[in-house]
């Protein structure tokens, strides 16, 4: 399998002919030859998609219109579940019952932003009441331009899906840069849109690397938009570069997200939901539930499960029935894995289960599931993000000390509150500085919600209607209706 970069609707080689092996990380094996485009290419994908918004009538199209494309996209997608899902698995290394799962959810946000372009023809061109009634104040909502979408590999097609389906519906236009480790189901995502027949030029796809495409589109004069999920140093980098020209931004950065557990909440439901926020498409999440503060009462008991259950969990390739943990995505995720649980032990933290590459794999990037205790509040382990399937678990006494603990981060993308106690549940979750609290529960996310972060976890929200704004922008058409002459110079 070799790929193409998707630029005006039509597939083709980079402008120097650029190529990197793509690498299996469960068997550290080449299976496939992605394209890398250069600057050269990013510069075409985003006159493409200039082209088509100033010129071929994209964001003249309604509402109506376009959630047919998007519906189109959601259909071809779920047409082709089983088969992307196993491609995202060899690209990425999660399990396939969790790539299922993603597609499936990419699917279902085309089809719930094709409901909300729908909703956008009815709900524009609103009429607001203004102090002077000799003048008529209209509010519409229109796309606002070309979109630069950067993704990172955890969620491959997912992520692109959260960018591409609500700028569609919006009207804007789309050069999508997928993560180079990671980027055959965005250049599916291509073949799908051009088998939808969205017009040329609408949505680009232009793989390659995020020093060169990225860095291209970021500072492309003629791109309105920087879309963006990834780490908190590249997202610093995007913001800094947007402020040049006051290009719209949103990110979506990394997080250390706090589950605080009290006395009373079940012991069973706590290890699991744990299990869940962490060891779920192995920690490689933004979201993950990676600080843990669990009630001195009930700390040793709830560790002594937590460990007993991370020991049984199934560790292989992705591809294999019953695995619940997969490698992680790169040879250089593992270093970065390995080194950050090093670090915790120089802290003198204590490595409970886990810490390294599982003894029965001499291929492919596997890491065991880790529990880490012991670790100071200032140590590394503790505060930083380490974006692999390492829990870290401290006990706490009183609710007021959870809560300042849980928020002395930089980040704020999650947190979690277990407890059986109602009015304890809702004073926790509204003194946690994070976009997103569940409460006895980690992880669910759904289509309709608000995600994004406060503080370092990213700027603006995706996802639900707050998603679509992200890709509108607002104008005020205000006419004046008076038959009496305004009459202001001449009399
Ligand atoms: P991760 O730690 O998940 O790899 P990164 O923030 O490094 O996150 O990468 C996320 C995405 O940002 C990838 O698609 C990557 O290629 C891209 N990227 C990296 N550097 C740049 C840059 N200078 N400009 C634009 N995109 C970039």
């Amino acid at each position: 399998m070799r790929t193409q970069l998707y630029i005006d609707g039509k597939w083709a080689e980079p402008v120097d002919g650029g190529s990197i092996e793509v690498i299996n990380p469960a068997t550290e094996e080449a299976f496939a030859t992605l394209a890398i485009g250069n600057e050269k290419d990013a510069d075409l994908a985003v006159k493409a998609a200039r082209r088509a918004f100033d010129k071929d009538g994209w964001p003249q199209t309604t509402g109506k219109q376009r959630a047919v494309y998007l519906r189109r996209i959601a259909t071809l997608i779920r047409e082709r579940l089983e088969d992307i899902a196993k491609l995202e698995v060899l690209d990425n290394g999660k399990p396939l019952p969790e790539a299922r799962w993603d597609i499936g959810d990419a699917a279902g946000c085309f089809d719930y932003y094709a409901d909300l372009a729908e909703q956008l023809d009815d709900s524009n061109n609103q009429e607001l009441a203004v102090s002077d009634d000799r003048f008529r104040c209209k509010v519409r909502r229109e796309p606002l331009g070309v979109v630069g979408a950067i993704i990172p590999w955890n969620y491959p097609l997912l992520m692109s899906a959260w960018k591409v389906a609500p700028a569609l519906a919006a009207g804007c236009t789309v050069v999508l840069k997928p993560a180079e480790i990671t980027s055959l189901t965005a250049v599916e995502l291509a073949a799908i849109a051009q088998q939808a027949e969205l017009p040329a030029g609408v949505l680009n796809i232009v793989t390659g690397s995020g020093s060169r495409a990225g860095q291209a589109i970021i500072t492309h004069p003629q791109v309105d938009k920087l879309a963006f999920t990834g780490s908190g140093r590249i997202g610093s980098h995007i913001m800094a570069e947007a402020a040049k020209d006051i290009k719209r931004v949103s990110l979506e950065l990394g997080g250390k997200s706090p589950m605080v557990i009290f006395e009373d909440a079940d012991i069973e439901a706590a290890v699991e939901w744990i299990m869940f926020g962490i060891f779920w498409n192995q920690g490689q999440v933004c979201s993950a539930t990676s600080r843990v503060l669990v009630q001195r009462p009930i700390y040793d008991k709830l560790l002594e499960r937590l460990a007993a259950e991370t020991r049984k969990i199934t560790i292989g390739n992705g591809m294999d029935e019953g695995v619940l943990l997969g490698p992680l995505v790169s040879r250089a995720q593992h270093e970065t894995v390995q080194a950050a649980v090093e670090r915790a032990r120089e802290e003198g933290a204590t490595v409970l289960v886990g810490g390294g590459r599982p003894a029965s794999f001499d291929k492919g990037y596997y890491f065991e599931p880790t529990v880490i205790t012991d670790m100071s509040l200032d140590s590394t382990v503790w505060n930083e993000e380490i974006f692999g399937p390492v829990v870290c678990v401290r006990p706490f006494d009183t609710e007021e000390e959870a809560v300042e603990v849980a928020n002395d981060s930089r980040f704020g993308l999650a947190a979690a509150v277990m407890t059986k106690d109602q009015p304890r549940a809702d004073r926790v979750s509204n003194a946690l500085r994070a976009g997103i609290v569940w409460v006895n529960c980690s992880q669910p996310t759904f289509t309709e919600a608000p995600w994004g972060g406060y503080k370092q976890s990213g700027l603006g929200r995706e996802l639900g209607k707050w998603g679509l704004e992200n890709y509108l922008e607002i104008k005020q058409v205000t006419s004046f209706v008076s038959s009496d002459p305004w009459g202001w110079y001449i009399k």
